[in-house]
């Protein structure tokens, strides 16, 4: 049971590295930072629209490994129709489940796939780096954020 929970995990992660949902620059988007993480060669810019308090589009544009492009795509699917405040928390559960491979909130809908990253501690990095640029852009910063 574990074990093909395990697969339909690693199926998840795969569809969407290969197949990276919201892929493409948004020319509308007003937020928007790149993540650097210089361990793996991962580089994630992402970029949010944010209207009316809420995010409206959100997209990446990047190079990088399995992990951190599926961790970019679900990303920009999972903070559509967020509040900055409700990213910021959701970012919290996110980097609770990837270092610890728990979580408290029972909410996290298809993020729980990372859940099995704390177990490679190389890869947490690939997994939060797309959140790192995420709150970046939030907090209007333009710059390069790096994991290191
Ligand atoms: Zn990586």
């Amino acid at each position: 049971m574990f074990d093909e929970l395990q697969d339909l995990y690693q199926q998840v992660i795969l569809d969407h590295s290969r197949s990276p949902r919201n892929y493409r620059v948004l020319p509308s988007a007003n937020k928007t930072a790149q993540g650097l993480n210089p361990l793996c060669g991962d580089s994630i810019t992402l970029y949010l629209k944010i209207e009316g308090g809420r995010v409206q589009e959100a997209a990446f544009q990047g190079a990088g490994c399995a992990i951190s492009k599926a961790s970019a795509s679900l990303l920009t699917e999972s903070v559509k129709g967020k509040t900055p405040e409700e990213i910021r928390a959701l970012f919290g559960h996110v980097h609770e489940m990837v270092t610890t491979g728990k979580t408290t909130s029972a909410d996290l809908g298809k993020l729980a796939v990372f859940a099995g990253v704390h177990k490679f501690p190389a890869r947490v990095k690939c997994a939060i780096l797309p959140w790192h640029a995420a709150l970046a852009a939030l907090e209007g910063k333009e710059e390069k954020v790096s994991t290191e």
